[in-house]
């Protein structure tokens, strides 16, 4: 007899041909773990949703597909709000949106802040997005400018809701979630879950359904994890042989903080290596172009701090380098998880004092 969890794939949670063919053709073979446990539901019902799975398990589709389906191409009216913690991560929800919702009608736009009005308002007036991403600022911001108009949403995200409180924008959410709470549908995704988010949850959430798949990646069996000891002093030295004994090599070097990125950037760059640097300092254009550069593969080294690397979103990541120890296991993981991923090997190595 036929294994029923085996045979689950995305047309048995009620997935409609558009979406099908998308996923097919980019591949996504069988719903990750928290796709299997959330979009059936999502799709048939309007109940509140709350999803707790690590970095890197698809959580984007969780919710990105129940939403196209949801969503009625007729009305041209914003529908559905999406809360993302930084401008980058917000762009890779609507990029999703975008690829996933390819054979729909639907359309969506992002907003978020550190850059003009302009643009964001002419797209909310005259593209008539059904689904808006942004950040939880420049949301607010435009909420009360009159521009975005939520009166006919019946969706609301709150994606990666542990980060949007790492980054202090936990009150602006909360604004945002008060304005809808009892109207309409609720939906968190976050990697961990905080104590304030449990009380939003708590107070805001209506009965929500909670899905929680467990933590998996320490015992990745597909990274390699490994230490090496060294004197502070030659820490550069360590590093760069590390990268020049590695052949095939797309990687991140995590440091511990701003100025190491530009110093470790530097002399890798002085030993010849192709590198771009991606710190909180830099300039949204600056960061861009090193993004950029790196997702394209016209350099194949990216430095970095953790914060800056918040949701990057590249995959075949085949090194980690930790530049020093973590502040934190939590950080450990959540920085080696960007290698090893959907079943490929990675390597994990991590220079320490
Ligand atoms: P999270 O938000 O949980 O960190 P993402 O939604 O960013 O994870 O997904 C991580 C990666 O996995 C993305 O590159 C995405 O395209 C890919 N992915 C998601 N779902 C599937 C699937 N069902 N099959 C294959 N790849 C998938
Ligand atoms: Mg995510």
């Amino acid at each position: 007899m036929e294994n029923q969890k085996n045979s689950c794939d995305f047309s048995s949670l009620g997935v409609s041909e558009s979406v099908l063919r998308v996923l097919r053709e980019m591949g996504f073979e069988k719903p990750s773990e928290i796709q299997e446990k959330s979009i059936e539901t999502l799709i048939k019902t309007n109940r509140d949703f709350v999803g707790q799975a690590q970095t890197g398990t698809g959580k984007t589709a969780a919710f990105v597909i129940p939403l196209l389906e949801k969503i009625d191409t007729d009305a041209q009216s914003v529908q559905a709000i999406i809360l993302a913690p930084t401008r980058e991560l917000a762009l890779q929800v609507e990029n999703e949106i975008q690829k996933i919702g390819k054979y729909t009608d639907i359309k969506s736009t992002c907003i978020y802040g550190g850059t003009a009005y302009e643009k964001q308002i002419k797209a909310l007036r005259s593209g008539r997005p059904h689904i808006v991403v942004g950040t939880p600022g420049r949301v607010i911001d435009l909420i009360e400018k009159k521009i975005l108009k939520l009166d006919q949403a019946k969706i609301c995200v709150l994606d990666e809701a542990d980060e949007m409180l790492n980054m202090g924008f936990f009150d602006d959410v909360k604004t945002v979630v008060k304005a809808f709470e009892s109207k309409a549908q609720l939906m968190m995704f976050s990697a961990t879950m905080p104590p304030q988010i449990l009380k939003l949850i708590k107070n805001s959430f209506d009965n929500p359904l909670v899905v929680k798949i467990e933590k998996k990646t320490l015992s990745n069996e597909d990274i390699e994890q490994k230490y090496f000891v060294v004197k502070e002093k030659h820490f550069k030295e360590g590093l760069s042989r590390l990268i020049d004994h590695a052949s095939e090599m797309y990687a991140i070097v995590f440091c511990r903080t701003k100025i190491e990125t530009k110093t470790v950037g530097d002399d890798l760059k002085n030993r010849g290596h192709l590198v771009e640097v991606l710190n909180g300092d830099m300039g949204q254009l600056e960061r861009d172009h090193a993004m950029n550069s790196f997702r394209k593969g016209k350099v194949n080294i990216l430095v970095c701090t953790d914060v800056a690397a918040r949701g990057i979103d590249v995959n075949n990541i085949t090194h980690v380098f930790n530049y020093g120890l973590t502040r934190d296991l939590e950080s450990y993981v959540h920085r080696i998880g960007r290698t090893g991923r959907a079943g490929m090997k990675g390597k994990a190595y991590t220079i320490v004092g």
